[in-house]
């Protein structure tokens, strides 16, 4: 069935929900919250996948829900980079072996329309320091 190669794998609450013998229940993981640790609001919602290549991915329930919310929604592809045999960078308060294929999701109304843009690890962050800095819902 289609949802088994869908899903790669999740919890045991997925995994029950998955050997339900009934297609006409749907069900996915929400895969990011990113939210407001002072106020609380969530700030997007996403998807995320390895980068294999294709920058296909059926976003519709992330995208029905960051629209539902009100909030951003975001496709995001990661690529894990080889982290070196030295450990020059075990200073730095975040992994930077990582970098990002990212599009916002929110604005779009099918699966096709991908902006994606390119992030470093660093790069990724500042753009995540921006929206919690940008946020301002009068709330202290
Ligand atoms: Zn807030």
């Amino acid at each position: 069935m289609a949802r088994y190669n869908y899903f790669g794998r999740g919890d045991e609450y997925s995994e029950w929900h998955r050997n339900i013998q009934d297609d006409s229940l749907g069900y996915i993981d929400l895969d990011v919250v990113e939210f407001h640790k002072t106020c609380g609001c969530i700030l997007f919602v996403a998807e995320t996948c390895r980068f294999k290549g294709s920058y296909y991915k059926n976003t519709t329930l992330t995208r029905k829900i960051a629209q539902g919310l009100g909030c951003r929604g975001y496709l995001i592809f990661y690529m894990p980079i080889a982290k070196p045999q030295s450990h020059v960078d075990e200073h730095l308060w975040y992994d930077p072996y990582m970098t990002f294929k990212i599009a916002r999701i929110d604005h779009l109304s099918s699966n096709s329309g991908y902006e994606f843009r390119d992030f470093t690890a660093e790069e990724w962050i500042k753009h995540l320091q921006d929206i919690r800095i940008r946020h301002n819902c009068g709330h202290k």
